[in-house]
Order: C-alpha cells, then sequence, then structure tokens
C-alpha cells in the first residue's frame, strides 16, 4: 500500500480502525461512519461491562450525543438527572455548583452506568454499519515503512490475524496500549510522558503521587434525589449519585499508600477514613455492595502524545486525562473524537490530518488541563479543600468562574 500518495479525504471508503469503544472510539467510529469511511472497532470486552468511573455525564455531552443519533436511547436508560454537585469539606461545610452553568440545560446532568451508555453508543456503531469486533484484544501493531498499516488482533477464541488500514485511532483510554506498543518498539520517539504544561514529568514523583481509584453500585444510601455529591477526606475524595435502578453509584479516588495501610479493603478505606467526613457517614452508613468492587490505578494525568506514529492518532484519555473531579473526561473523551473526525474528513493526507488535530486539540483543552492541574493539588490536601470551599462560599461568581475554568467555552449555540 502507498499511503504516501493516498488522499484519506478523496477516498470516502479508506479504512478506519479505532481501538477501544469507551465514548472516544465508539463516538469517532460513529462519526466517521455517518460520513461513508470503512470503519473497524475493536473492544477487548463484551458489552454492557461496569467500568470504573463516576459515571456523571455532563450536560455537554447532549450536544455530542444528540449528533451521534443517541440522545433519546440515553435518556430512556433509567439514570438520574443532577441539578446540582456539592462539594463537602471533612467537617461537612459545603459548596454547590448547578449543572445548568455548563450549558443552560434547566433539566441538569445525567447520571448513568457506563454499563447502560457504552452499551448505547455501541449499539448505534453497529446500527450504522461500523464493523465492531467485541472481545478482540489488539496485541501488536503493523508497520510498512516507518507508517502504521494496521493491527495484530487476538480473537476470543484465541485466534491471531491481522487488519491492515489506512488510519488507526488509539481510543483504548488511559492504557495508551498502542502509543505504549509504538514506544516499545521505537518505531517514532522514545515514550514521553507529558505534563499539563508540556514538559516531561520525572517518573520519581510519578509513583510517589500515585493514585487508586475505587467504584462499587450501593443500594440503601441515603442520599437526596437529584444531587451528585463530592466528600474530601485525607488523601482523596470521592463521588456519590443515583444511577439506574434506584443504585447510587460510589466512586473514590485516594492516594495508594493509604489503600496499602488498609489493605486494599474498600470497606475498611470507607469506614476508618471516608466517613472522617461527616456528611459520606451520613449518606453511606447503610449502603451495601450490590457487585464487587473494582479498583485501578490512575495515573497518567495531563496531555500525551497525540501523534505517536505516521497514520496513527491518540483520542479519549489515550490523547489527554483530565481529573476526575471535574465530571468532564467523557465530554473530552467525545469532544476529542469529534475533533479528530473532523480533521480526518476535512483533510487529504495523514500529515495534515495530524497538524490540524494537533492545533485543535491544544486550543480546545490546553488551559482546561491546566487549570484542572491546579485544582488537584487543592484535592488531596485536606487544609487546600477547606480553604477552596470557604472561598468560594462567598459568593456566585467565584464559583461561577472556577467552574466554567473546567470546561469548554457555553455559548447559546450548543443548546439546541
Ligand atoms: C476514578 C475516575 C472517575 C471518573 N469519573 C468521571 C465522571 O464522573 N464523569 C466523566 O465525565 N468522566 C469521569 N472519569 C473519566 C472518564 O472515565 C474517562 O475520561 C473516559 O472513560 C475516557 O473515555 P475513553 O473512550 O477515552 O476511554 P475508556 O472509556 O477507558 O475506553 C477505553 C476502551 O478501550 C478498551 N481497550 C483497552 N485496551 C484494549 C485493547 N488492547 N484492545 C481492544 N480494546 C481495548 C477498553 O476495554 C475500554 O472499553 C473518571 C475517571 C476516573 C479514573
Amino acid at each position: 500500500m502507498d499511503f504516501m500518495a493516498k488522499s484519506v479525504t478523496s477516498n470516502p471508503k479508506s479504512k478506519i480502525v479505532v481501538v477501544g469503544a469507551g465514548p472516544a472510539g465508539a463516538s469517532l467510529a460513529i462519526r466517521l461512519a455517518k460520513v461513508d469511511f470503512d470503519v473497524c472497532l475493536i473492544e477487548r470486552e463484551r458489552f454492557p461491562r461496569h467500568k470504573l468511573c463516576g459515571e456523571f455525564i455532563s450536560p455537554e455531552c447532549f450536544r455530542h450525543f444528540r449528533d451521534l443519533g443517541v440522545f433519546g436511547e440515553m435518556l430512556a436508560a433509567g439514570g438520574e438527572r443532577i441539578a446540582e454537585t456539592i462539594f463537602y469539606a471533612p467537617e461537612g461545610k459545603s459548596v454547590s455548583v448547578p449543572s445548568r452553568w455548563f450549558n443552560g440545560d434547566a433539566d441538569g446532568a445525567l447520571s448513568l452506568s457506563r454499563a447502560a451508555m457504552d452499551f448505547q453508543l455501541l449499539e448505534k456503531a453497529k446500527a450504522i454499519g461500523v464493523e465492531v469486533l467485541d472481545e478482540t484484544s489488539v496485541v501488536g501493531v503493523l508497520f510498512e515503512k516507518e507508517r502504521v498499516c494496521g493491527v495484530k488482533i487476538r480473537t476470543n477464541v484465541g485466534e491471531i490475524k491481522e487488519i491492515s488500514a489506512d488510519i488507526l485511532a488509539d481510543a483504548t483510554g488511559r492504557a495508551r496500549i498502542l502509543g505504549k506498543m509504538i514506544s516499545r518498539q521505537n518505531a517514532k520517539t522514545p515514550d514521553k510522558r507529558f505534563s499539563d504544561s508540556g514538559k516531561i514529568q520525572n517518573p520519581k514523583s510519578k509513583i510517589q503521587n500515585q493514585l487508586v481509584g475505587f467504584k462499587a453500585h450501593l443500594k440503601n444510601v441515603n442520599l437526596p434525589k437529584g444531587a451528585c455529591e463530592i466528600y474530601f477526606f485525607d488523601g482523596g475524595y470521592g463521588g456519590l449519585s443515583y444511577v439506574e435502578n434506584d443504585l447510587a453509584n460510589f466512586c473514590f479516588l485516594i492516594k495508594a499508600e493509604a489503600v496499602k495501610k488498609f489493605n486494599s479493603d474498600a470497606r475498611q478505606i470507607i469506614e476508618q477514613l471516608i466517613f472522617q467526613n461527616k456528611r459520606a457517614a451520613a449518606t453511606l452508613k447503610n449502603a451495601e455492595v450490590v457487585h464487587d468492587w473494582l479498583a485501578v490505578a490512575v495515573d497518567g494525568f495531563g496531555r500525551k502524545d497525540l501523534n505517536p506514529a505516521t497514520n496513527l492518532f491518540a483520542v479519549g484519555d489515550a490523547g489527554a486525562f483530565i481529573d476526575p473531579f471535574t465530571g468532564s473526561g467523557m465530554l473530552m473523551a467525545l469532544e476529542s473524537a469529534e475533533i479528530l473526525a473532523n480533521a480526518i474528513i476535512e483533510n487529504p493526507s495523514a500529515d495534515a490530518i495530524a497538524e490540524k488535530y494537533k492545533l485543535e486539540h491544544a486550543r480546545k483543552f490546553q488551559k482546561r488541563l491546566f487549570v484542572c492541574s491546579l485544582m488537584r493539588r487543592a484535592a488531596f490536601v485536606p487544609a487546600f479543600s477547606r480553604l477552596l470551599i470557604a472561598a468560594l462560599n462567598l459568593g456566585e461568581l467565584p464559583r461561577k468562574i472556577l467552574a466554567r475554568a473546567t470546561r469548554p467555552a457555553y455559548s447559546a449555540e450548543i443548546k439546541r
């Protein structure tokens, strides 16, 4: 295949392989299939599946759901509309951020399990003609000269196959599976981990700052309907909101050293650490877990290499990971997929796609990622979080400014 000469746009039947069917990968696949690209979406899991996440879908995602043709399905899936997010300092002081500040939608955000949300997107992808290979893992990257030209996959029955592609997207989330494979194969440059400012981070500080995320669905929580509550405690924070079937999702992020101290036992962490937050103790004291806790190491905040090799583009968390307390990771996944889809549709070559994608990505996310990296430092230091909550209680304006700084500019035209 001569990729140099191939114009992606002039050939709408160019083959695009998207790896990972989270919100970034599935929405990218749908957007490209809608304009007649030949799209193959590869996902190692079988959907619906549980996924570690706060499951807070910010209202700015609705414009994307409408574009993708899944808005009605998302609302009908049985989640909870969230009118406000309330942040609680350990002693119980709180500050509220109404969801309508994000896009003016009076009905608020949506709290829906990732099992349901990701399933709806995958079903839409299938319906629109995307070839979906689920229970299939990508295990290698194929090269022709210095360009990526396909992937090696392992099917659910253990068969190894090769799939060729003109353009590939790494939508494997924070794991950045394809990007890491490229680094290992040393195809372009050694792996560089970018910080929010674009500087290379010190691997030592990475280990010291390692975090672990936990999540489970609970019954019998004592939480008002329509609210998402965030609890700060020594060494971390957690979010609680109802999802479907009267269950609530509780997801918390905590320093790895605290997890070690409590032998990775979520129950002990909650009772001995998180219950130091008075509000968390009140809402969670009778809660019962309805499935096993999911736990995963969480690191690699900030921007990554968006174009690890020619023809390969990183999208969603694989391209940049924003702090979970902003409740905007899924939004960034959908937004970055839209930017990449437009770059692929509008540009004639892999190099032109890369240039446009990097430019638009920086324009849209650089400031947001920087503000969030500063706020992350406050989130893990109780004295700072107390101070921040007290300061934000001084008035609506500082709250609005800070809340808006973590997300895209809101304009009336995005509210359809
Ligand atoms: C603790 C925590 C809480 C969060 N809470 C929220 C929240 O409340 N609201 C919010 O908006 N965001 C939240 N986020 C962020 C959000 O979860 C992510 O931003 C979002 O999932 C990114 O989507 P994605 O499609 O890029 O990746 P993912 O959703 O991670 O999807 C990646 C997919 O790739 C698949 N995959 C991986 N490897 C392979 C392989 N080798 N072959 C094939 N498939 C593969 C995986 O199975 C997965 O389905 C949270 C994150 C964390 C860590």
